[in-house]
């Protein structure tokens, strides 16, 4: 049986509200397989969905050990910050920053959740931008790269001292969800803007076509550690409640295989290979003839609907970007 988890279930962090209808029931953790059954709720002034009750930020502890950074994470690192795949994912994320602005020398970036610095890296390289981290991780700020050439913070923005406008670009790639105050970040990233500056956000699409299709199988659900569920509007919403205006969203994918790792997740519970509280293997016969099927439909099914759910509407991840009007 799984051992209680301290709960609480605060008011809507965009409109205060505390009327809350059912969105989807029993979420389990199936990426790193930690204990616990979880719901998201609706808000019902303003739609934001919400992990709803949560871990107390205490209780989250737990669900972050050994998951996305720290010990035993070296091949996240490479991935991030020196593998082509994480390089592409950071120029795709400045060429849609480039819509709005084009960074240069005389830029500042702070990458919220920032990780190992990879994003930061690959901003530097090509723009020749000023950059700074932060991340609630210290062990992923300890190990994050290129130490003399960027400035890095372990904590909360809200509660970590940095200049007030100084940043020109404030950027949360997949970690706005994880805020346990996300309108509370965003409007400390509000106040360290200059005028003029820009928000960045890259979350998963509560409203896209995988997370209809496979509910709580969806890879980016990750509860209970993705506290918070966007959709275009509310993402806009979000915004808006931190004094910012939205004038871009972008349809995204973010790894090109949400589709076909939701549709391993959902396979893995109905054939209950391996046990939930087991770490993932991929060794076994089953696990591997899994693997080769995944891919197989990756190439045929996932990446060739990307642009038909990108048209539509309906793809698994968005940006979008705010900007601080300058007061007047
Ligand atoms: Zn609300």
């Amino acid at each position: 049986m799984d051992a209680p988890v301290p709960l609480e279930a605060p008011p809507c962090p965009v409109c205060g509200g505390e009327d809350y209808a059912p969105v989807l029931t029993g979420a389990r953790d199936h990426v790193w397989r930690k204990p616990g059954t979880f719901d998201l709720q609706a808000c019902g002034g303003c739609g934001l969905v919400a992990l709803r009750p949560r871990p107390t930020p205490a209780a989250l502890g737990f669900y972050y050990e050994g998951t996305y950074s720290g010990e035993g994470e070296d091949g996240m690192r490479g991935f991030q910050t020196e593998s082509g795949l994480g390089r592409l994912i950071s120029r795709y994320r400045l060429a849609v920053m480039r819509k709005v602005r084009a960074l240069g020398p005389d830029d500042h970036v702070l990458d919220v959740g920032c990780s190992y610095g990879g994003f930061l890296r690959v901003a530097r390289a090509d723009t020749g931008c000023r950059t700074s981290g932060i991340d609630l991780d210290a062990g992923s700020i300890e190990k994050a790269v290129d130490r003399d050439q960027a400035t890095y913070h372990v904590g909360l923005l809200t509660d970590v001292d940095l200049p007030e406008g100084d940043f020109t670009t404030i950027t949360f790639f997949e970690s706005l969800e994880h805020h346990t105050e996300p309108v509370a970040a965003l409007k400390r990233a509000h106040a360290l803007l200059a005028p003029g500056g820009a928000c960045v956000v890259e979350v998963p699409n509560f409203g896209g076509l995988w997370r209809r299709v496979f509910r709580t199988s969806w890879l980016p659900l990750l509860v209970p550690q993705h506290l918070f569920h966007f959709t275009p509007d509310t993402l806009a919403r979000t915004f808006q409640a931190a004094g910012f205006r939205t004038v871009a969203h972008h349809q995204t994918m973010f790894y090109p295989l949400e589709g076909v790792a939701s549709l391993g997740i959902w396979l893995a519970r109905v054939t209950k290979a391996p046990p939930m509280g087991a770490p993932p293997s991929w060794r076994t016969p089953f696990d591997i003839v899994l693997f080769l099927l995944l891919v197989a439909l990756w190439f045929v099914v996932e990446l060739p609907s990307q642009a038909i759910l990108r048209w539509t509407g309906l793809a698994g991840h968005q940006m979008a970007i705010a900007v601080k009007d300058a007061e007047g």
